[in-house]
């Protein structure tokens, strides 16, 4: 059986081995998860929701191990570690609501009772990245299960550590056997099937615009449902007016947590001309002051990143004689170490500015006034985030409708809320996932007439 190696990025020592799964070993999960769905659509929807909240009290259980897992597998720091299993629980516990409440509508029609009925879209394909192995997992896997579908996921080859431990706690908690199956393996092979085979009827895929691509293409073959999370380039725009003090000293951790390899990464920072000495001169001992290391420490605010080729991959950003104005530490030795690195000036046209790199490295730019702000923030093909500093309430709302991205934040650099709605504009993706309403999108509308005449 041919296997994976994972390696812990911050010491580059093997973890353990994973099985690669093979076409044949997809389809049977495929074939099991069907199977299960007809079974579990039909779980009361109270015994379902009683299911999915013993299921988040069993991660919770877990969470230090889960923790350690992803500590030991992606490097992020523990701290942050442990708050992505407490998402895991948390997005789990949040959906366990939705199944007593996943109503239809009545709707007034003459001759007859018109009535809408939310059904299961069956078995859902989850492509998860590197990055954030956990919390997209739960993201995908949460309201899905509260709408009565099935779920086989593809964790990223790099990660498949804690979605292989969740599996297997779904089960401890009672969650019936074909439910939620994990398939380690290539996207080429696994993630391919996933969108390939017709008894998948949703794929929900979190990864880069190029695979999103691919993914959109396999799935309009089969008319397949379809939620895409991809790419970003994200604006921080700083007006003049801003709380200065507060905007540089946040805007390092918007870029920099999980060593920039955060799709809402704020990786570009917008500083309205005018401000730009002042702010650049706060921004330095903030970045100077992020400490990057050992992830199994508590203190550790930002570790490795993921890979030896990730680290090449960013580092082509920063080629020799790059106009580097401020870098932090990064530790010597095993483990693929990137300093914070911040760029400036940098022409708008080259690919540190244009790119998304998914590292810890951001370009500042100066802009004249609040319609050249809008203007920068827009230059991109991606619309996933950003953030908005003023101190002008009316300048912080036209901002925020001007710039099309689909999750900003005024005077902070808000993470991913699962009780909001999260996704992209334009190629940073398709549809949403959180918030309200995420189960519909792992449903169909069904309309029943009823002849009462
Ligand atoms: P990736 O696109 O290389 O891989 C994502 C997943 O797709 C992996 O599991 C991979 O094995 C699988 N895959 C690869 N080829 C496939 C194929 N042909 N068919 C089906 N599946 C396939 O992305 P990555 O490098 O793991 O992650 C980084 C990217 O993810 C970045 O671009 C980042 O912005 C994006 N991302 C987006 C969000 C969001 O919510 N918008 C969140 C996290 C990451």
């Amino acid at each position: 059986m041919a296997t994976h190696t994972v390696i812990n990025p911050a010491t580059e020592q093997a973890v353990t081995d994973v099985p690669v799964s093979t076409v044949e070993q997809t389809d049977a999960a495929i074939e099991r998860a069907a199977r299960a769905q007809v079974s579990w659509r039909a779980i009361a929807p109270g015994d379902r929701a009683r299911l999915l909240r013993r299921f988040a009290e069993t991660v919770d259980q877990h969470a230090d191990e889960l923790a350690a897992l992803e500590t030991a597998e992606a490097g992020h720091p523990v701290g942050a570690a442990q708050w992505e299993a407490g998402q895991v629980r948390d997005v789990l516990m949040y959906y366990s609501a939705a199944p007593e409440r996943l109503s239809g509508r009545q709707i007034p029609v003459p001759g007859g009772l018109d009535v809408t009925f939310k059904e299961p879209v069956g078995v859902v394909g989850l492509i998860v990245p590197w990055n954030f192995p956990m919390p997209i997992l739960s993201w995908g896997l949460a309201p899905a299960l509260a709408a009565g579908c099935t779920v086989v996921a593809k964790p990223a080859e790099l990660t498949p550590l804690t979605a292989l431990r969740i599996a297997e706690l779904a089960l401890a908690a009672g969650i019936p056997d074909g439910v939620f199956q994990v398939v380690p393996g290539k996207g080429s092979v696994v993630g391919q099937r996933l969108v390939d085979h017709p008894a998948v009827r949703k794929i929900a895929f979190t990864g880069s615009s190029e695979v999103g691509r691919q993914v959109m293409a396999g799935c309009a073959e089969h008319v397949k449902r379809l939620t895409l999370e991809l790419g970003g380039k994200s604006a921080n725009i700083v007006f003049a007016d801003a709380d200065l003090d507060r905007a540089a000293a946040t805007a390092p951790s918007a870029v920099f947590d999980n060593a920039g390899q955060d799709c809402c990464a704020r990786s570009r920072i917008l500083v309205e001309a005018t401000a730009l000495d002042k702010f650049m001169a706060l921004l330095e001992p903030a970045v100077q002051a992020i400490l990057v290391g050992d992830p199994s420490r508590a203190d550790t605010e930002m570790g490795p990143l993921i890979s030896a080729a990730q680290r090449e991959h960013v580092a082509s950003y920063v080629p020799d004689g790059a106009p580097v104005a401020i870098r932090g530490s990064a530790p010597g030795g095993p483990g693929f170490w990137y300093p914070p690195t911040v760029l400036a000036p940098v022409p708008t046209d080259s690919p540190a500015y244009t790119e998304e790199i998914f590292g810890p490295v951001v370009t500042v730019t100066p802009f004249s006034d609040e319609a050249d702000a809008i203007a920068m923030a827009n230059d991109t093909p991606y619309g996933l985030s950003g953030s908005i500093w003023t101190s002008n309430v009316g300048r912080a709302i036209r901002v925020a409708r001007g710039v099309e991205t689909g999750n900003l934040s005024v005077n902070s650099h808000s993470s991913v809320r699962y009780w909001t709605p999260f996704g992209g504009f334009k190629q940073s993706g398709l549809g949403r996932e959180l918030g309200p309403d995420a189960v519909d999108a792992f449903t169909d509308v069904k309309n029943v007439f009823i002849a009462t005449d």
